[in-house]
C-alpha cells in the first residue's frame, strides 16, 4: 500500500496533516513548483521567488529527514504545469494507492481538488488544514444565527478556548483590549530597528534567477531580496521582533513614517502564512515576553489579537461565506484599477510611498494597506474585482482566504458591514494625524476645495454623499450624516464637483 502525499508552497511543516502517519518507506511526497500557481493571477517577482525557494528548502529538509520526496522544479522536464497534471503524471509513473492532501488555503482550488478523486479513480483524502489554531467548524458554530460578525467577540471566545492571556478565567490585566493605548503616531527622532534580513544562499540567488528569466513581466522588484527561506531563520524574525519590536508595537502599529516601511511591525505574515512559522510558537513567544516583563500588556495583547483574533477569524470568515463573498459588492463599485497602483506614478505622496514600497519589498504594513491604499480605493469606488487581484498580486503574504476578507469585507465594504460596522472611509486628516507623508506632498492636507486640495479630502464626502442611501440609517454614522446636513451646501457642491474632476482624471490615466 503506497500513498502519495502532495505538499504545497503554502504548507512547508513537517507536520502538516498531508505528512501525518507517513510510511518513509512506502508512501511519496510530491512538491512541485507549477506555472497554474504561479501565474493564474501575475503574482510579485520577490513572492515567487521566495515560495519557490522556501519549498525547495523544505524539500530538502524533508529529504534529510528519509522521506521519499519528489520535487518537480519549475525547469524540470516533467514538469506539467499544473497540480492535477503533476499528481496524474506520478500516479502514472508509480504503484499509488491513494492520495492525501491538506485542504488549500483557496476556494478555486479545493474545488478542483474535490474533482481529482474522480478523473484518478483512486481515492483523495483532503485532510482538514492544521496550520490553524481554530477550526473552521469552530467559526462556523461561533457565526451560527448571527447577523454581524465582530472580530472582537470572536477573538474573546479563542481566548477564552485557548487560555492565550486569560488569568484565572478572565483577560490578562482585566481588559479584553488595550487599544486606548495604541494607535499614536511616531514622535519625531524615534528610531526604527533594521528588519532582519539573509543574503540569499545558492540555491535562493538560482531561484531568482529563474524568476527574472520567466516572469519578467510580473509586478515589483527583485533586488534586495532578503527573506527567510527555512524555518529556522524564520525563527529568526520572530525572535528579533519579540527582542527589538514588540516593546514599541502596540503604540505605534497605526502609525505611517516617510522612507519607513517596516516601523515595529512583525514581519512574519510571509512565514505564518506558508507554514514556516507556527501559530501557538509565534503567540507563545510574545506572552512570554510580557510574562518577563519585556513587553507591555498593551503591546503584546494588541499582537496576540492580531494573530489569534484577526488572522484566525479572517480565514474562519472567509470559508463561511464563500463562494458568495468572491461576487459581492454592496456599494455597486465599477471604476477600473488606477494605473498608479501599477506604477506608483503619482503627486499624492501617502500613495507614491505605499505602492513604491509595496513594488520594492512585496510588503506594506497593516495601516497603510487599509487606510493610504484601501481608502483610497474605496473613496473612488473601484470594482472589489480588480482591487482583490491587485492585492492578490502584490503581497507575498497573500493568499486568498487572507486577502480576500480584507479587500472585499474590510476596506470596500462589499459584504454590506458582515465585517465591518461601517466602512473604513477617511479623509486626508487620518493620514496627516497618523503619519508624516502631508509635509512632503504636493497637495495640501488642509485643504477641502481647489487644485490644490488634498484628494482625500473632497472623496471623503463624494463617498458619503453618494452612498448616503445606504448608509444614513447606520447608528455609527448618524454623526456623519448631521455634519454634512450642516455644512455649507455651496462648499459641499464645490468638494462634489472637484472630486467628480479628479475622478475624469483618474479614468482618462492622467497623473493625479
Ligand atoms: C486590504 C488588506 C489586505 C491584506 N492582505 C493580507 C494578505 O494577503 N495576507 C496577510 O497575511 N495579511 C493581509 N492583511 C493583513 C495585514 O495587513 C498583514 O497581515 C500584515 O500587514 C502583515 O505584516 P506583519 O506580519 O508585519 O503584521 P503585524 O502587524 O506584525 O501583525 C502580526 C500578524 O497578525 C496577523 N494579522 C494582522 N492583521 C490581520 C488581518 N487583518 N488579517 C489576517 N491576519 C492579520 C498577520 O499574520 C500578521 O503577521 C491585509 C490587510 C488589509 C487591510
Ligand atoms: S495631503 Fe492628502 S494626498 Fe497628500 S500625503 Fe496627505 S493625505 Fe496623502
Amino acid at each position: 500500500m503506497a500513498t502519495l502525499r502532495l505538499v504545497l508552497g503554502d504548507q512547508l511543516r513537517d507536520d502538516i496533516s498531508a505528512l501525518q502517519g507517513i510510511n518513509k518507506e512506502t508512501d511519496f511526497v510530491l512538491m512541485a513548483e507549477v506555472n497554474a500557481e504561479a501565474s493564474y493571477v501575475k503574482h510579485h517577482k520577490k513572492k515567487i521567488a521566495f515560495l519557490f525557494s522556501a519549498m525547495r528548502h523544505f524539500a530538502r529538509s524533508l529529504r534529510d529527514d528519509g522521506y521519499n520526496v519528489t520535487y518537480i522544479d519549475y525547469d524540470h522536464k516533467h514538469n506539467k504545469g499544473a497540480l492535477f497534471k503533476q499528481v496524474q503524471w506520478f500516479c502514472e509513473k508509480h504503484a499509488v494507492d491513494d492520495v492525501v492532501v491538506t485542504h488549500p488555503g483557496e476556494h478555486r482550488l479545493l474545488q478542483d481538488m474535490q474533482a481529482w478523486q474522480d478523473t484518478l479513480d483512486k481515492p483523495v483524502e483532503i485532510r482538514a488544514d492544521n496550520r490553524f489554531l481554530v477550526s473552521q467548524d469552530f467559526f462556523a458554530d461561533w457565526a451560527e444565527g448571527k447577523k454581524q460578525y465582530r472580530m472582537e467577540f470572536f477573538y474573546r471566545e479563542v481566548r477564552k478556548k485557548t487560555g492565550y492571556l486569560m488569568e484565572a478565567g478572565e483577560p490578562a490585566g482585566g481588559k479584553w483590549n488595550y487599544d486606548s493605548q495604541n494607535r499614536e503616531p511616531m514622535p519625531k527622532n524615534h528610531s526604527v530597528p533594521d528588519p532582519t534580513t539573509f543574503k540569499p544562499d545558492d540555491e535562493t540567488q538560482a531561484v531568482i534567477d529563474l524568476v527574472a528569466k520567466h516572469f519578467d513581466d510580473h509586478f515589483g522588484s527583485l533586488e534586495n531580496f532578503h527573506f527567510a527561506v527555512t524555518r529556522n531563520d524564520a525563527l529568526v524574525v520572530l525572535n528579533e521582533f519579540i527582542e527589538q519590536r514588540l516593546p514599541d508595537f502596540g503604540q505605534y502599529q497605526d502609525a505611517m513614517v516617510t522612507g519607513e516601511p517596516w516601523m515595529f511591525h512583525s514581519h512574519i505574515s510571509f512565514y505564518l502564512n506558508c507554514g514556516l512559522l507556527r501559530v501557538e510558537e509565534v503567540v507563545e513567544q510574545a506572552i512570554i515576553a510580557y510574562d518577563s516583563g519585556q513587553a507591555p500588556l498593551n503591546s503584546v495583547e494588541g499582537f496576540v489579537r492580531q494573530v489569534i483574533g484577526w488572522r484566525e477569524y479572517i480565514r474562519g470568515f472567509y470559508w463561511y461565506f464563500m463562494p458568495d463573498l468572491a461576487s459581492q459588492n454592496a456599494l455597486q463599485a465599477t471604476r477600473k484599477l488606477p494605473e498608479l497602483f501599477w506604477t506608483a506614478d503619482t503627486d499624492m505622496f501617502c500613495l507614491q510611498q505605499c505602492v513604491q514600497e509595496t513594488k520594492d519589498n512585496a510588503y506594506a504594513h497593516h495601516i497603510q494597506r487599509l487606510m493610504v491604499l484601501g481608502n483610497f480605493l474605496l473613496l473612488s469606488g473601484v470594482d472589489p474585482k480588480w482591487v482583490n487581484e491587485w492585492y492578490l498580486i502584490v503581497y507575498a503574504d497573500a493568499y486568498e482566504w487572507v486577502e480576500m476578507p480584507n479587500v472585499s469585507s474590510m476596506i470596500l465594504y462589499a459584504d454590506d458591514g458582515m465585517l465591518a460596522s461601517k466602512p473604513y472611509a477617511a479623509s486626508g486628516s487620518y493620514i496627516n494625524k497618523m503619519s508624516d507623508y502631508c509635509k512632503n506632498c504636493h497637495y495640501s492636507v488642509k485643504e477641502k476645495t481647489g487644485t490644490q486640495a488634498c484628494p482625500f479630502n473632497y472623496l471623503y464626502w463624494h463617498f458619503i454623499d453618494r452612498h448616503k442611501e445606504k448608509l444614513q440609517d447606520n447608528p455609527r454614522m448618524a454623526m456623519i450624516y448631521r455634519t454634512l446636513s450642516k455644512m455649507d451646501p455651496k462648499q459641499v457642491q464645490h468638494m462634489l464637483e472637484d472630486a467628480d474632476a479628479f475622478l475624469s482624471k483618474l479614468d482618462a490615466n492622467e497623473k493625479v
